[in-house]
């Protein structure tokens, strides 16, 4: 888990089981899945993107569609990997 906890705005997508207008809207798996750029095939959380970054966040890491190709490709989820990648930037 993150040291912290979750960003308050993703705590609140995650967390929130009060119907509120956030966790109303519905899925949109099977156009998430066509822009899903994660080469990992057997994952059954393709296109579940809340599930994804739910996943992700728990071992301090990303989802893949952060990532650009040729890190996406190595697996490397981690926050430290996409600090360094992007590190060019800030
Ligand atoms: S980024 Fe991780 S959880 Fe998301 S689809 Fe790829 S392997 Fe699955």
């Amino acid at each position: 888990m993150l040291k912290g906890g979750a960003p308050p705005l993703l705590a609140t997508l995650i967390n929130d089981s009060s119907g509120g207008e956030v966790l109303s809207m519905e899925c949109q798996m099977d156009a998430n899945k066509v822009k899903c750029t994660c080469t990992y095939e057997p994952c059954s959380r393709k296109g579940k993107c809340c599930e994804c970054i739910s996943y992700h966040l728990e071992s301090d890491e990303l989802p893949a569609c952060v990532f650009p190709p040729q890190v996406e490709k190595t697996y490397d989820r981690s926050i430290a990997r996409f600090v360094k990648t992007f590190a060019h930037k800030i």
